[in-house]
């Protein structure tokens, strides 16, 4: 009998879980738990850390799970670690639902970092106004950056300011061109800061960088272990019709 774990968090996850619900297939979503009012499923849920690699190995086993989805955020590269150990260590088939990065086109100004050191090493010197559109984790490196005015847009009210000075918008993507458009300029932006997640649900920023002429500085994705990977949630559902037992 088949039966899913689906590693979520993400917009993608959630028509992931749709596709899953839709098909009548037996499937647990499972969140980390970082926001405190996530996107509902169509799914039964589980919220919360496994333990590790080892302590996922176990819950796989422990719920007779036969195939992982991991669609989680590329930037999630603990989780994805851990779901490509634990599969293995179980005998688990694993697929990851993997958007394919953005790449630059005609009008970007784009520079590429290999991190989020990187990014904050790669602003002037002279101070400038910076949309830091990053999320809420990976951004101590800007704390060595004082002298810059940091925009942050967070999903969850913080509790204290996660930068000195910064101004935090609440909201939740998926985002629009126009709607960052206009952030951008109620803010003056003059650098954006930005993770290279790809999909669709984040490109906005990139767009309205664009017609606004602004420089991004674009983080890559930190490295994960080697797997299969599908482009689209019709893809997953391919694989699961016919090619996961073959471990395709
Ligand atoms: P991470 O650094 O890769 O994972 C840290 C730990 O959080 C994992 O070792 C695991 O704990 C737990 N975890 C992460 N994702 C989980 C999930 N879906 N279900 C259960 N436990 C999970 O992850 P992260 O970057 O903090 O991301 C956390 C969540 O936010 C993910 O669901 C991700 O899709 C979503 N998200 C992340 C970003 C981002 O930029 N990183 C952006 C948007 C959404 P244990 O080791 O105890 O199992």
């Amino acid at each position: 009998m088949t039966r899913i774990l689906l590693l979520g968090g993400t917009h993608e996850a959630g028509r992931m879980a749709a596709a899953l619900a839709a098909a009548g297939l037996d499937a647990v979503y499972s969140y980390a738990g970082r926001t405190t009012a996530p996107v509902a499923a169509p799914l039964p849920t589980r919220t919360g850390g496994f333990g590790g690699a080892e302590g996922l190995a176990q819950w796989l086993r422990d719920q007779r799970i036969t195939h992982v989805i991991d669609a989680t955020h590329p930037f999630a590269a603990q989780i994805s670690a851990n779901a490509a150990q634990a599969c293995a260590a179980a005998g688990v088939a694993l697929m990851a639902l993997q958007r394919p990065e953005w790449t630059a086109g005609a009008g970007d100004r784009w520079t590429h970092v290999p991190d989020m050191e990187a990014a904050a090493a790669a602003l002037p010197a002279q101070p400038a106004r910076v949309f830091l559109a990053i999320g809420r984790q990976g951004l101590s490196p800007f704390l060595d950056r004082p002298g810059h005015r940091y925009l942050l847009r967070l999903v969850d009210p913080p509790a204290a300011p996660p930068l000195p000075g910064a101004t935090v918008v609440v909201d939740r993507g998926p985002f629009t061109e126009a709607g960052d458009l206009a952030l951008m300029q109620e803010h003056g932006i003059q650098i954006v800061v930005a993770k290279n997640a790809g999909g669709d649900g984040a490109r906005a920023k990139l767009a309205a960088a664009r017609q606004l002429g602004l420089p991004v500085v674009m983080v890559a994705r930190p490295a994960v272990p080697e797997r299969p990977e599908a482009p689209r949630v019709e893809a997953v559902m391919g694989w699961l019709r016919h090619g996961a037992d073959r471990g395709v």
